[in-house]
């Protein structure tokens, strides 16, 4: 029997999960028979008498008191993500650095380490290095590998954090052997999987504790709201629920909740798509003699390829490419002028496809030996896949590239 397609495998992960994106968290409403929920914008909520008030502070009864300690429309939000990451609960938060700084200080307390990847999204990064040691948490930045990890680990060691695939170069870290080396040594995982979202890889199952994401990119899908969630066990996603919202009022607006899932309805169909077209874009751009390189896990050169291949459900729709010649800054800066369906923007995940040029850019005023050594060429851009055809795409990037320098 011939190995199934990648198209074929698209379509099996996207049968796998169509069902719970429309369906989970969602009742049809009560009162109105409304399909869609009505949105609940309350504040506050009042108690049926004093028993019911009294129980409801005791925990005996799931009732909603105030609108930051919960409220229906961002439960029923919270419910689904559970139910797409294959865990118990779920807490959405105003964003996606909310989820990743309210997971850590839920977690650290001063005194305690962190163990992180060097490659990962430049925010968590300052978090951990600038932010966070001022409040007693160190942090150790290894190499991807799980040897790294386990070598990193201290007695005061709390989490290992894990971003696959990262950011820019899309690299992949082993999660299953990170977390059985870590949970060996009593520590817990911590996995932003914002590049691949629940569609791609489900680290939960692969042995991660706790799953965090920016719902900001491809979960919401269409560039229109902010929000972040953590995914995991009831018993510690409840204490990131009291610290991240309860304590530092990180608190997803129900609006902003309705609108992600609302999205999440078609995450199946979208990323089934985006990832199809970033795969053929991959290899269509690997083959292009413009190009030095292309970072897509799809492909066999690629270093985390047969990692992914084991641990992703697909291989993501983003990539990232180095263009060859001379002169790659300037180059890469017209292609940014050039392209007319791809938009120049940070931010991925959107129905859009995104490109941006991170050296003459975002980072053009790091030196360019650290930028090599962040692993940013110059010519390296990111592109973020859309929904749009594939073959305008290719169109787009091949006009954009211009002529062999
Ligand atoms: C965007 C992003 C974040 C931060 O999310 P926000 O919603 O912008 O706060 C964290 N991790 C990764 C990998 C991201 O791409």
């Amino acid at each position: 029997m011939t190995p199934p397609s990648y198209a074929e495998k698209l379509r099996a992960r996207a049968d796998a999960i169509a069902t719970a994106c429309v369906h989970a968290g969602e009742e049809i409403d009560p009162v109105t028979l409304g399909l869609d929920a009505p949105i609940s914008l309350s504040s506050a909520f009042a108690f049926r008498d004093a028993a019911h008030a009294r129980a409801a502070f005791e925990g005996r009864d799931d009732a909603y008191i105030y609108g930051r300690w919960g409220n229906p429309t961002v439960r029923a939000l919270e419910a689904k993500v559970a139910a797409l990451e294959g865990c118990e609960a779920a807490c959405a938060t105003a964003s996606g650095m909310a989820a990743i700084s309210g997971t850590i200080l839920a977690i650290c307390s001063s005194g305690d380490h962190v163990i992180a990847p060097r490659s990962m999204y430049a925010e968590s990064a300052r978090l951990l290095r600038e932010r966070l040691p001022r409040f007693g948490i160190r942090t150790t930045f290894v190499d991807a590998s799980p040897e790294a990890y386990a070598a990193a680990l201290e007695p005061t060691t709390r989490i290992a954090f894990v971003e696959t695939p990262s950011n820019p170069r899309l690299g992949v870290i082993d999660v299953a052997e990170v977390a059985a080396r870590a949970r060996a040594a009593g520590v817990l995982t911590v996995v932003d999987g914002t590049f691949a979202t629940p569609f791609s890889q489900s680290p939960a199952a692969l042995g991660a504790d706790l799953v965090v994401h920016s719902m900001t990119k491809g979960m919401s899908g269409h560039g229109d709201v902010i929000a972040g969630c953590v995914a995991g066990p009831e018993a510690l996603v409840s204490r990131v629920r009291d610290h991240v919202i309860k304590g530092t009022g990180a608190a997803l607006s129900p609006f902003d909740a309705w609108l992600v899932t609302r999205s999440l309805r078609t995450l199946a169909v979208r990323q089934e798509r985006a990832c199809a077209t970033a795969a053929e874009l991959a290899s269509w751009l690997a083959a292009d003699p413009r190009v030095a390189v292309v970072y897509h896990p799809s492909l066999a050169t690629h270093a985390g390829h047969e990692i992914a291949a084991r641990q992703m459900h697909a291989f993501g729709s983003l990539l990232s490419f180095e263009l060859a010649g001379a002169d790659a800054i300037g180059r890469g800066a017209r292609v940014l002028e050039r392209v007319r369906i791809a938009t120049h923007a940070v931010s991925l995940g959107d129905a859009r496809t995104l490109i941006v040029h991170p050296a003459s850019t975002t980072h053009s005023t790091m030196p360019p030996e650290a930028r090599a050594l962040a692993g940013i060429g110059d010519g390296l851009l990111r592109v973020s896949v859309g929904l749009e055809s594939a073959a305008d795409l290719e169109r787009d990037l091949d006009a954009a590239l211009g002529p062999a320098a």
